[in-house]
């Protein structure tokens, strides 16, 4: 469903993204791990077009990028039918809860309010939501605002879903309630790309495991292949530190 081909990414001199050539399988649960400026992030954000890039190929569920940011209409449709969460909720301060899941649904698929009701009523019952939905998000713990961020990006039905360090600004104590949330997504199906430093979690969830390095993929595999037995220098230095 994804398709990286050498895709080279620069900021300024600075090449953050090295011949990167992926291929994910629809149903695939992909975790990303590597050092801080590895381009984790760059990575994942090029996938539905928040970053431009320089050369190569990228296509989402049948839909081209291409380099430059040109993607016209495929850039469109990749924005719809990919659904990211960042490390910061990111949620309209100003909407309610249930105003937050609907907003999409409707502006942009094009739901009535009843319909799009319905599934936030759901989505926000599935996360756990159910009696908060008519606060605000100011009100609600950081967890709590993550599981309405993955309401959120549910509401539209997305394809794919891109996790960039979902649980990084979270206290201890609610980490666990977003990976579980996520962990459910794994097991119904839903093809994830997970940037994250929760190992645990990684090692339990993913079907692959790739390790970024200085803008390239240096190593990749199951969890057991790249947690217990890394081959590359690289990625055995960076276990022993977190690990
Ligand atoms: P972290 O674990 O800290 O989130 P990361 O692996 O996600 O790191 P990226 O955010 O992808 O790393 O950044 C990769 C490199 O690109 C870093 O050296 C970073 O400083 C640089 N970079 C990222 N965004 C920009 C930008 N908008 N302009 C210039 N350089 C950038
Ligand atoms: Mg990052």
């Amino acid at each position: 469903i994804v398709t990286l081909e050498k895709v080279n990414k620069y900021f300024g001199s600075l090449h953050v993204m090295q011949d990167i050539d992926l291929e994910i399988a629809a149903g695939e649960v992909v975790v990303i791990v590597g050092a801080s400026g590895s381009g984790k992030s760059t990575l994942i954000r090029c996938v539905n077009g928040l970053e431009e890039f320089q050369s190569g190929r990228i296509v989402v569920d049948g839909n081209e990028l291409t380099p430059y940011g040109k993607g016209g209409k495929s850039l469109q449709t990749i924005r719809t039918e990919v659904g990211m969460v960042f490390q910061q909720f990111n949620l309209f301060p100003h909407l309610s809860v249930h105003a937050n899941v609907t907003l999409a649904p409707v502006k942009v698929r094009g739901l009535n309010n009843t319909k799009a009701r319905e599934i936030a009523d759901r989505l926000l019952e599935r996360v756990g939501i159910t009696d908060q939905a008519d606060k605000y998000p100011s009100q609600l713990s950081g967890g709590q605002q993550q599981r309405v961020a993955l309401a959120r990006a549910l509401a539209m039905e997305p394809r794919l879903m891109l996790f960039d360090e979902p649980t990084s600004a979270l206290d201890p104590e609610m980490i666990g309630e977003v990976l579980d949330a996520m962990r459910e997504l794994a097991n119904e199906g839903m093809t994830m790309m997970i940037v994250t430093h929760e190992m645990g979690f990684a090692r339990e969830v993913a079907d692959r495991v790739i390790f970024v390095h200085d803008g390239r993929i240096v190593e990749q595999g199951s969890p057991q292949e790249v947690f217990d037995r890394p081959q590359h220098e690289r990625t055995q230095a960076f276990l022993s530190r977190v690990l």
